[in-house]
């Protein structure tokens, strides 16, 4: 009798601590399991210990009692933030690659030990790579071409335009899309005067055919910081700015990161 007590005890347990794990992904909710401290939960789900704290009004951080259940705020994940539901034929690989975002990342980030046995209906969360690009140009912007294949206007070569045309007169400021350190200042090919900043999470920006370049490399620049003015340098069909974005080096369509009316 008083075995199989246990036995239902254990059964109760096993079903609390699952519910308590597959919760805490979902909803944001943790079931604090035995022996687990307050910033091991905090670094589970990415969260700074204090905002759990306050959250949960916790009075002492050193004694949290096994069972409790903790609201894991919200608010403290960051805009970037976002979350994904498992579905069946998903791994880590195809998630990542539907979200930009690499695999190992959403390993790490999800703190996931076996990414071959991804459970269907895991809430995934997703940090999407460094947003917060800001226009190149403070004028209304009018795209004269657009990013992806098209006949070169000059050449007439069917070929892939690696960032996007705004319409510009020559003496137009060119503002830094986002906060960086300048890579490259001067002339590249057709590209004529061109300037390349490195921004963080591995990005790249780009703004070619300038008249006039008014940064050195290595300089570190704020977001809108004028970096020079437009113009028609290189192989150019008239006026404009060439803007590209990349990500580890290869173009991305700047329409994903900048909204052009
Ligand atoms: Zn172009």
């Amino acid at each position: 009798m008083k075995r199989r007590l246990i036995y239902i005890l254990i059964a109760v347990l096993s079903v609390v601590t699952l519910f308590g794990t597959a919760f805490a992904a979902g909803v944001q909710q943790h079931l604090v399991q035995k022996g687990e401290t307050l910033s091991e939960i905090a670094q589970k789900y990415q969260v700074p210990l204090k905002s759990i704290i306050q959250a949960n009004s916790i009075k002492s951080a050193h004694r949290i009692r096994t069972g409790r259940t903790l609201r894991i705020p919200r608010e403290a994940l960051t805009f970037e933030d976002s979350w994904y539901k498992v579905q069946p034929g998903d791994t880590l690989f195809s998630i990542g690659r539907r979200h930009n975002v690499e695999w190992r990342d959403l390993q790490r980030i999800n703190g996931i030990s076996s990414p071959r046995s991804l459970q269907i209906g895991r809430m995934i969360r997703i940090s999407e790579r460094a947003p917060g690009f800001g226009k190149p140009l403070r004028v209304p912007l009018v795209v004269t071409s657009k990013y992806g294949y098209r006949p070169h206007p000059v050449t007439g070569r069917y070929q892939h335009h690696a960032g996007i045309d705004f319409r510009a007169a020559t003496g137009t400021r060119v503002y830094a899309s986002k906060a960086g350190r300048v890579i490259f200042a001067g002339r590249r090919g057709g590209y004529g005067k061109i300037v390349g900043i490195e921004h963080e999470g591995n990005f790249t920006t780009w703004y070619g055919h300038l008249s006039r370049i008014r940064v050195k490399v290595g300089q570190t620049v704020s977001q809108g910081r004028v970096i020079g003015l437009s113009g028609n340098t290189g192989i150019s069909t008239g006026p404009h700015l060439h803007f590209e974005i990349r990500y580890k080096g290869r173009s991305e369509k700047p329409t994903k990161y900048i909204t052009i009316p």
